[in-house]
């Protein structure tokens, strides 16, 4: 070849070169401008789409069709979308319907308030009969009525029997209430709901019967199941007038309370444990037969209540040789068992601040003495009030 035929040659095929250089990068940039073309037809489509309207399912009625309860208001009847897993359209699921409000068109997860998640839950608490001092027959009573039935239902069934559904725990402040409750919960092993019937009213203007309603709601999904409902004094003391709108705001948790106690069945896996430190001012109809019918009367524990509480929580603490727990259990008559404890933890701060590695005699006299004036202190005696 010629020096000029070389040379067209290489221009040639380096002309070539960049042209294929160019197809590629227009190539990748076609491959992104589609990409950003894609997410914006996504875009527009969404903020074209009108919204859907959240629903509630209150029944079937019949040939695909679904009663439902907006949450724009009304009770509409409405068909399902084909593409709709039907088996998950049930009473009280959420759905979305479309925007006419005409079909289902989804069923979304259930959902619930953010408040009711702040409710304390513990899937199986970890505390059984032996962290409990003194209660013998209160334990026996609780096993008959609330563990029983959750673990063998079929029993009562075939007897022909129905448990109560709910049952009342009182007696004086830190008598070991939630603390029974949650051994109930932890020996029969099932889910433990918390619900302070004071934070309902006080820190939830408003939302008091909503919340009543969920934790049903939540009490059911995670059956079985206790629900726990400490003071419930604070909704349901005896009503006297409904003056001012905070009272009658406490009666509509109150009646919200009463229509899910009536509106459960005894056998199903779903028990409520109450406690109050006020029997003497709770509205008869929340103890009447269905309701909280069964009472269990937590007292004052006696001297052999207080030496088991007193050995309970000083089972992991060193005790000097002069300590005898009997008579501990002696100087401290009167005492609740959340008294006992904080005498024990007293006695350790006391043994600390000495420099010591066991708790002695006096400590716990000490101790006892101070916990004693701390509860006639009217601080405290309000704070129980
Ligand atoms: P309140 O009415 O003030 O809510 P309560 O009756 O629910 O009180 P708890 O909260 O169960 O009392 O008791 C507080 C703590 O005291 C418990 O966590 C436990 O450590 C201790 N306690 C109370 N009673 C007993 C008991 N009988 N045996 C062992 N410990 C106890």
């Amino acid at each position: 070849m010629s020096s000029g035929g070389r040379q067209d040659a290489e221009s040639e095929s380096l002309e070539v070169k960049i042209l294929r250089e160019k197809v590629k990068l227009l190539t990748q940039a076609k491959v992104s401008l589609e990409r950003d073309l894609e997410y914006y037809r996504g875009e527009l489509a969404k903020l074209l789409s009108p919204p859907y309207i959240e629903a509630i399912v209150v029944e079937e009625v019949g040939e695909g069709k679904y009663l439902v309860r907006s949450s724009s208001g009304p009770n509409l009847i409405v068909g399902v979308s084909e593409n709709v897993d039907k088996s998950k359209i049930k009473p009280g699921a959420t759905v979305a319907l479309n925007s006419r409000g005409s079909a289902i068109v989804g069923v979304l997860h259930q959902r619930y308030d953010p408040l009711v998640k702040t409710m304390i839950v513990e899937e199986k608490p970890n505390v059984t009969f032996d962290d409990v001092g003194g209660l013998e027959s209160q334990i026996r009573e609780l096993y008959e009525v609330v563990i029983l039935p959750l673990k063998e239902p079929h029993k009562f069934a075939e007897l022909g029997i129905e448990p109560p559904k709910a049952v009342l725990l009182h007696g004086p402040p830190g008598t070991g209430k939630t603390l029974l409750a949650r051994c109930v919960a932890g020996v029969a092993g099932v889910a433990f709901i918390r619900l302070v019937a004071s934070e309902l009213v006080n820190k939830y203007v408003g939302e008091g019967a909503r919340l009543v309603r969920e934790v049903f709601k939540l009490a059911r999904e995670k059956a079985p199941s206790i629900i726990f409902i400490d003071e419930i004094d604070a909704i349901g003391a005896r009503r006297l007038d409904l003056g001012t709108s905070g009272d009658r705001e406490v009666q509509r948790t109150l009646m919200q309370l009463l229509a899910e106690l009536d509106g459960f069945n005894p056998l199903q896996n779903v028990k409520i444990i109450a406690a109050t430190n006020r029997l003497d001012i709770l509205d008869p109809a929340l103890l009447r037969p269905g309701r909280l019918d069964r009472l269990i009367e937590l007292p004052l524990p006696d001297t052999k209540g207080r030496l088991e509480i007193l050995r309970i929580h000083t089972r992991k603490t060193p005790l000097n040789h002069d300590v005898d727990l009997r008579e501990i259990a002696v100087i401290t008559e009167g005492f609740s068992g959340a008294e006992i404890k904080a005498t024990v933890t007293e006695a350790a701060y006391l043994a600390l601040r000495r420099g010591s590695k066991t708790i002695s005699r006096e400590d716990f006299i000490q101790a006892a003495a101070k916990v004693k004036n701390r509860a006639k202190s009217p601080k405290t005696i309000t704070a129980h009030i």
